[in-house]
């Protein structure tokens, strides 16, 4: 038996099997080879053997998703065969006698570059690929497993996991998650905590793990491998125990979200995806107080459509059954990439090109997706949300280009909702301190504190290093939560918050004491939060 310290994402006991998800990120290693034809052949087993994987998950794809959706391995197959590919590994090889993973590295950067600098959109939109599969091959090579597919619940164990990795887990499969890079605010915590799933960060791991037995002490920060059996039954019992607690919150469900002395609050859900939905009508979310849609364009290779937007935003309305869903228009950039889009590297890219930022220099994917939410407004109770706003001349173009999507609609006699209401996200200093402005301009404010505290304290929320820094209890964090709360209210809008910051419980009484009139948490915190809410006071005698 060996144990792990690590940190808490998501409270939690799990007890399974590992499976180690991709491969310590390390730069491929470039060596000399005497038998360059020995080593081209390693390559040429790899490459079939990624084929035939490739095969295989094309197969399984097309009856869980459909053809469309499996096409992409299909094409990452084609790619492989192709003698060009295999060519330049082969001459990296033999004309500097050197590794065959690293030559595939250097051929799909190179095949990379080539297709991200083309002008026909679809084979810049190959570039993705063209890593993608220079990846698999050399994990082949290197022995790694890269599926992300099993047949059993498993604790997932990675290096790191990105958004549009985590996106693609079966959530039924995974039993918890452990990692030795991420931080608790990063995109994937927030996935973790979602999903309802126990999750650790800063365990040191290794690819040893795979396959053995292990626990997750999602209570007391460990991880602890091959655990014998004592270890194993107290565990048995924490989680049972945990078990019980879970059933006794459910008594709370149809409670109203009032404290002792009858302030009311919204206590809505954070979304990633359509299949969340069951998960905040379990818990007894009362709507949907951020749903973030830019995972609807993780995890792939092209942007969504129109269409395939609208029917995502029309399920998760109608399944909402007219409760309220408030969408946040795309947040990419950041953690959140999507190589399609074909951004550049960037030196500080939470200061970078995210966000607002893109959607408005990007007309086209802006109205499309706005498009997308009025259409799908006329099948619920939408509302839309503005991420990384930092001015009023912003909120004016939004307002303007939103204003002509809808008179285009209407005037083509498509239908959209009656009220759909726009606000906006603070979590920016800029957005905080002139907020008294933007109030004026907007239905709501939702307070995004995850990247409010980032950049009101200087700290990089996904640097793991600054775990012990970055506090979002911090004086400077509460007073701009209160001005934007009394700036919000004064220019007639209703506020909320959606950051993490909203499921800590022990800020709740805090929270009413503030006047928000919504917190939006992950579908596992609602029904804590209204516990706490249930037991705290709103309006102190002084
Ligand atoms: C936030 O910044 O607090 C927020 C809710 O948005 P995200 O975490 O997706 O950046
Ligand atoms: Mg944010």
């Amino acid at each position: 038996m060996e144990k792990f310290n690590g940190k808490v994402i998501f409270k939690g006991v799990a007890i399974g099997k590992v499976h180690f998800y991709g491969k310590k990120e390390e730069t491929v290693k470039r060596y000399k080879v005497e038998d360059t034809a020995a080593e081209f052949a390693r390559f040429e087993a790899a490459r079939d053997q990624a084929i035939e994987d490739l095969n295989k998950l094309h197969d399984e794809a097309v009856q869980k998703v459909g053809e469309e959706n499996a096409a992409i391995f299909e094409v990452h197959a084609m790619l492989l065969e192709d003698e060009d590919f295999a060519d330049a590994v082969q001459n990296t090889i033999e004309t500097q006698n050197v590794n065959a993973e690293y030559s595939v590295a250097v051929a799909g950067d190179n095949f990379a570059k080539m297709f991200s600098e083309m002008d026909d959109e679809y084979f810049r939109g190959r570039a993705a690929d063209m890593k993608d599969i220079s990846e698999r091959v050399i994990q082949v090579l290197s022995g790694v497993s890269s599926d992300i597919a099993f047949d059993e619940p498993v604790i997932i164990v990675a290096d790191d996991l990105l958004p549009s990795q985590t996106v693609q887990l079966d959530k039924e499969k995974v039993l918890a998650f452990v990692t030795e890079k991420g931080s608790s605010n990063s995109h994937t915590a927030i996935l973790a905590r979602t999903m309802n799933i126990p999750a650790l960060i800063g365990v040191p791991v290794n690819q040893d793990y795979d396959g053995k037995m292990a626990i997750v002490d999602a209570h007391n920060g460990e991880f602890i491998l091959e655990p014998d059996e004592e270890t194993l039954e107290a565990q048995k019992a924490v989680k049972a125990k945990d078990d019980e607690a879970r059933a006794l919150l459910q008594q709370l469900k149809g409670k109203e979200n009032v404290s002792k002395d009858g302030k009311k609050i919204n206590l809505y859900a954070n979304i990633g995806s359509v299949a969340d939905v069951g998960s905040v009508l379990a818990n007894d979310g009362a709507g949907i107080g951020l749903f973030r849609s830019e995972f609807i364009y993780l995890g792939r290779d092209t942007l969504p459509t129109e269409e395939e937007q609208f029917e995502v935003y029309k399920t998760v309305a109608e399944g909402m059954g007219g409760k309220k869903v408030i969408i946040r228009t795309l947040d990419i950039g950041a953690d959140k990439q999507a190589d399609y889009l074909g951004l550049d590297k960037e030196e500080n890219p939470a200061l970078g090109f995210r966000a607002i930022r893109i959607c408005l220099t990007n007309m086209d994917i802006f109205t499309t997706q706005l498009r997308a939410l009025y259409r799908a407004s006329a099948f619920g109770n939408i509302a839309i949300m503005y991420p990384m706003i930092t001015s009023l001349e912003e909120v004016r173009k939004i307002k303007e280009i939103s204003a002509k999507v809808q008179a285009d609609l209407t005037s083509a006699g498509i239908a959209i909702g009656n009220h759909v209401e726009q606000g906006i996200m603070i979590e920016t200093p800029a957005a905080a301190v002139i907020s008294d402005i933007l109030a004026k301009e907007v239905d709501f404010f939702s307070i995004g504190t995850n990247d409010l505290t980032q950049y009101t304290l200087a700290m990089d929320r996904q640097n793991a290093k600054l775990e012990a820094f970055y506090n979002p209890h911090h004086e400077a964090i509460l007073r701009l939560l209160k001005m934007i709360c009394d700036n919000g209210h004064k220019g007639g809008a209703w506020v909320g918050i959606c950051g993490e910051l909203g499921a800590d419980t022990t800020l709740t009484e805090t929270f009413l004491q503030m006047g928000f009139d919504e917190l939006s948490v992950s579908p596992s915190m609602i029904l804590p939060v209204r516990k706490q809410i249930r037991e705290s006071i709103a309006y102190p005698e002084d």
